[in-house]
């Protein structure tokens, strides 16, 4: 059987705003507090009218920047009626038909093969999110709960074509759009405490005598973690191609169903018929008036995008020369952190060497202490001075990691440190290329001195350079971090002069 996956999602985003989206109550994650962030307006009391947050609508419009999606200067609210107990005007304000942004898209890279793909975005708009339901699920009793802090609180929708073929690349774009939407500050994406949701809408395309014959559609709904969203489109895949084999149902023969998924037990479940649009009954919202912005507005807004991690990952490897992994791992690590990478780079005038350091001795110091970069105690300029000494020539990379570890004993110590703690401790220490190129001197004199070295001596005196080698070796060993070619270069002088 030959098929190919069809998967859209629909991801739902909480915004980090300090306010509800059209009441003044608090926003933030509080589940052992319930129901105290609630006002009449947000409970859907008879006579309380709505205010929309603008801070709401900047944040997701700087978000639909960031995804490349086109942005409305006009748009609207609408309201989507259905019933739950978690929702207490039994409407949701929603956007239906003008949406404030559409025809977006991310690029992702697979892993596994390296790929860049593009998968395109349908539209993204703002609505207020619905509280929760707390059911007892210990089975002993039907007890269940509503908490309404979350009620009214800013969500950002934003529902993909159904461009996506297979579970890693939905796993990759939920990924790619998690460190997007971080990076740019407008979510902390916090999957746990359901900051960071997702849909999946998945079917197949089945190949039978030279046609694609599409299967239902089946929305896997409320997916809370990467390795959920992959699993779970993985688990419906095979689940649907087993299901075509047995009725052959094609798109159209059944409604659409929507589908839970059980984490535990690794499988999707049946939920409910899907409603459609038309169930809902949307109609503008007549208590909000539509939302007009302004060219001035979005150019304010567009300052305030930083550099985006696509495109920092491909400045890494054009401009800086690193590798396509190297400047992947360092993107990844945030916004934080590249921002600190760009910096000591900028100081130091080398990406690699700075690629190599932050991976491994500066990354290697977080782990230890289990800090964040932005609690590192080494500010940019410093640790970009002691690389740029390296860069240089000044010092060896073994007399910055000595530099580095000092700097580190005096952060510990409760000391801030400085460019001018940089000079001091190579000073101090004896570490720069003065001093080393004294030591250095020593050892080659001590090995030209060596008996055992007489031939080779001679040998390099009458012209024959390649006897050099053992003699570079010998000094190596007594200086660990000394540069080979200089080491070269000294002794052929020091033989010919
Ligand atoms: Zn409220
Ligand atoms: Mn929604």
């Amino acid at each position: 059987m030959e098929f190919t996956p069809i998967i859209g999602l629909e991801v739902h985003v909480q915004l980090l705003t300090k306010s509800k989206l059209f009441c003044g109550c608090a926003n933030f994650f509080n589940p052992d507090n319930p129901n105290v962030q609630t006002c009449p307006v947000c409970l859907g009391l008879p006579g309380s009218l709505p205010v929309m947050n603008r801070e709401a609508l900047r944040l997701s419009q700087k978000t639909a920047m960031a995804l490349n999606l086109n942005l409305a200067h006009f748009t609207k609210w609408d309201r989507k009626q259905y019933y739950y107990p978690d929702l207490p005007k039994a409407y949701q304000i929603s956007q239906f038909d003008l949406p404030f942004s559409y025809d977006g898209w991310v690029e992702v890279v697979l892993p596994s093969t390296g790929e860049v793909t593009r998968v395109r975005l349908i539209r993204a708009h703002l609505e207020e999110d619905a509280g929760k339901n707390i059911h007892d699920e210990s089975g002993r009793g039907a007890d269940s709960k509503v908490d309404l802090n979350r009620t009214g609180t800013p969500l950002l929708e934003i529902v993909t074509e159904p461009d996506i073929r297979s579970s890693e690349q939905a796993r990759v774009f939920l990924e790619e759009l998690r460190l997007l939407l971080r990076y740019i500050e407008v979510s902390d994406c916090n999957m746990q405490e359901g900051s960071l949701r997702c849909d999946a809408n998945v079917n197949l395309h089945v190949q039978e005598n030279g046609e694609a014959i599409p299967t239902p559609i089946v929305e896997v709904k409320n997916l809370n973690s990467f390795r959920g969203v992959e699993a779970a489109v993985e688990y419906e895949i095979k689940r649907q191609s087993k299901a075509w084999q047995t009725d052959h149902k094609r798109l159209g023969e059944v409604p659409k169903e929507t589908r839970g998924w059980d984490a535990e037990r690794g499988l999707t479940f049946a939920q409910r018929g899907k409603e459609d649009a038309a169930d809902y009954r949307y109609f503008p919202d007549p208590d909000l008036v539509p939302v007009i912005t302004t060219d001035e507005q979005f150019d304010e807004i567009r300052a305030t995008l930083c550099v985006l991690p696509a495109t920092r990952r491909t400045r890494y490897v054009k401009e800086l020369g690193l590798s396509v992994y190297d400047a992947g791992v360092i993107v990844d690590q945030g916004r934080e952190f590249a921002d600190y990478f760009d910096e000591v780079s900028t100081v130091c005038g080398d990406g690699k060497q700075t690629a190599n350091w932050l991976t491994q001795d500066v990354q290697r110091e977080l782990n230890e202490r289990k800090i964040q970069i932005g609690e590192f105690a080494i500010p940019a300029a410093v640790l970009g001075s002691v690389l740029q000494r390296i860069v240089n020539g000044d010092i060896t990379i073994k007399s910055g990691r000595d530099v580095f570890t000092e700097l580190l004993t005096r952060t510990d110590d409760g000391k801030n440190v400085s460019v001018e703690s940089v000079d001091s401790i190579i000073a101090n220490k004896g570490l720069g290329k003065e001093q080393d190129t004294g030591k250095i001197d020593a050892a080659i004199q001590t090995v030209i001195d060596n008996e055992r070295n007489a031939k080779a001596v001679e040998d390099v005196r009458s012209g024959k350079h390649q006897a050099v080698g053992p003699l570079i070796g010998q000094v190596m060993r007594d200086l660990k971090g000394a540069d080979p070619g200089s080491v070269r270069q000294m002794i052929i002088d020091k033989l010919m002069s």
